[in-house]
């Protein structure tokens, strides 16, 4: 007893948490299938190994800064036929981000623009792919705090360490003046080294009006469309279909 306790203890002063959990269970595992001592000792490395895997992966999670967990297992492709489940497989081995393309959800509110975006965040923070999320309106507040301060540059930089930038809801608040420069600069300096997902509920043709600035909406688009997918979801609101249900429940 005194041996496995101080065994334990041992074990948490390495930081061995997943040797901890399971060399007790391992070592009846390996009793009973007649394995060697090898065996046990790479079955708790590999315990360990998965332990950190986990680590790095939930600390890309976190960093990522996702406003909620959405996954793409939970996307309703029947709901939504507007988007095909392969279109979207086709993304998931992320060569995309590799090849340094863009992806564009455009279409109108509850679609689930948010809900793809985020799910193949999470899928690329499980790759240990360095991922980040923000609202755009968020996002150029940012960059006009950083301009005040002559810090754009630098913020621009930060933004381009990021393999995946996740750009959400892009065109639904008013934008103002010199926004689309901002846009710009930073979609230029990814432009070709790093992808961008944006999602809009604004067609392309309205660019333009967004960023009040039909010369600057142009070179954006050209810039982010070049290496891009473009996925339009036309479908229903998947909100609005939750609370009619919701009513009918209620009212029945
Ligand atoms: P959008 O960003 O297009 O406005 P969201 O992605 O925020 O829409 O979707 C609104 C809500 O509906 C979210 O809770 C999302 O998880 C859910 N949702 C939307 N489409 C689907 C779908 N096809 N299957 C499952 N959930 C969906
Ligand atoms: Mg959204």
């Amino acid at each position: 007893m005194e041996r496995y306790k101080i065994l334990k203890q041992q074990l948490a002063i390495l930081g061995l948490d997943g040797v901890n959990e399971n060399f007790l269970s391992k070592a009846e595992e390996i009793r009973k299938t007649g394995l060697d001592y090898i065996d046990y000792l790479a079955e708790l490395i590999n315990c360990q190994m998965q332990r950190k895997v986990e680590r790095s992966v939930n600390y890309r999670i976190r960093e990522a800064g996702f406003p909620e967990i959405k996954r793409v297992e939970e996307f309703d492709f029947k709901f939504q036929n507007s988007i095909r489940r392969e279109e979207i497989d086709k993304l998931l081995d992320f060569e995309f981000v590799e090849r340094k393309e863009n992806i564009i959800f455009v279409g109108p509110p509850g679609v689930g623009k948010t809900h793809l975006a985020i799910g193949i965040g999470i899928l690329a923070c499980e790759r240990r792919i360095r991922t980040l999320y923000i609202k755009a309106e968020e996002l150029l507040e940012e960059m006009k705090i950083a301009k005040m301060r002559k810090r754009l540059g630098e913020y621009i930089e930060k933004l381009a360490r990021y393999n995946l930038l996740i750009i959400d809801e892009l065109g639904y608040m008013p934008l103002e003046e010199g926004d689309g420069n901002l846009f710009f600069q930073l979609v230029s300096r990814k432009y070709e080294k790093s992808s961008i997902i944006i999602t809009t509920n604004r067609s392309f043709e309205e660019w333009g009006a967004i960023f009040k600035d039909e010369v600057i909406a142009a070179a954006i688009l050209d810039r982010l469309l070049h290496h891009g997918v473009i996925f339009k979801i036309t479908g229903k609101s998947y909100r609005l279909m939750e609370k009619k249900l919701d009513n009918g429940n209620k009212k029945g």
